[in-house]
């Protein structure tokens, strides 16, 4: 067990995307991502405010490269920005979709669904991607977890270098102190470790583990 000093009532754990279509077997699967369920379910009694998201999309989103016509992990500019281009994954309410049986739901105070919007993909749990107006349309949970005296955020999940670092990155820009406990991570593309841990060092995000 990890030595983490928990603060019940200024500290919140999320659980970035705890989902099967992002484990071995599933659509977006990311190497080993059905290792981290059994350790983050033995740390989530450790804390009082507990977030899960879940990838959420509609058939046909803008983020799955069937919709272009294209070939999944390529790139695409949409809204100005690099689109990497996914295999369909986390249609709403599919299984893979749902979340991973493990994944203790009854300590979970909020579950955030993301994605759900055609033409915008959101990787952050606390803000969409650049949408066709050119902002990142926040989600409200950096105010929803201000308004319950959060401080910190201790992030763990799926996938390291997609929708934990984009909401590592967003949670220090909202003013939390991040934590990310890197042994309960995945990454989608391991091999590009250096360049994730360059920008979770720059948000000033501690990894611990
Ligand atoms: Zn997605």
């Amino acid at each position: 067990m990890m030595q983490l000093d928990i603060a019940r009532d200024t500290d919140a754990l999320l659980m970035v995307d705890l989902q099967p279509d992002f484990m071995p077997g599933g659509a977006l699967a990311v190497a080993e991502g059905d290792r981290v369920v059994e350790p983050i379910a033995a740390i989530v009694p450790r804390f009082r405010t507990v977030v899960a998201t879940q990838d959420w999309h509609p058939r046909g989103h803008v983020s799955f490269a069937s919709a272009h016509g294209r070939r999944p992990y390529e790139t695409l500019m949409v809204h100005g920005y690099e689109q990497t281009l996914w295999p369909d994954h986390c249609v709403k309410g599919s299984r893979g979709a749902a979340f991973h049986p493990a994944v203790p739901l009854e300590p979970v105070s909020m579950i955030l669904r993301k994605g759900a919007d055609p033409d915008i993909d959101s990787y952050s749990a606390f803000r969409e991607n650049l949408g066709p107006d050119g902002t990142r349309r926040p989600t409200g949970l950096a105010g929803w977890l201000r308004e319950r005296g959060i401080r910190r955020v201790f992030l763990c999940g799926l996938a390291r270098d997609f929708c934990v670092l984009w909401s590592a990155e967003d949670a220090a820009a909202a003013g939390f102190d991040v934590v990310v406990l890197d042994p309960l991570t995945r990454a989608v593309f391991p091999e590009r470790a250096a360049e994730a841990n360059a920008r979770f060092a720059r948000a000033g995000a501690r990894l611990v583990g």
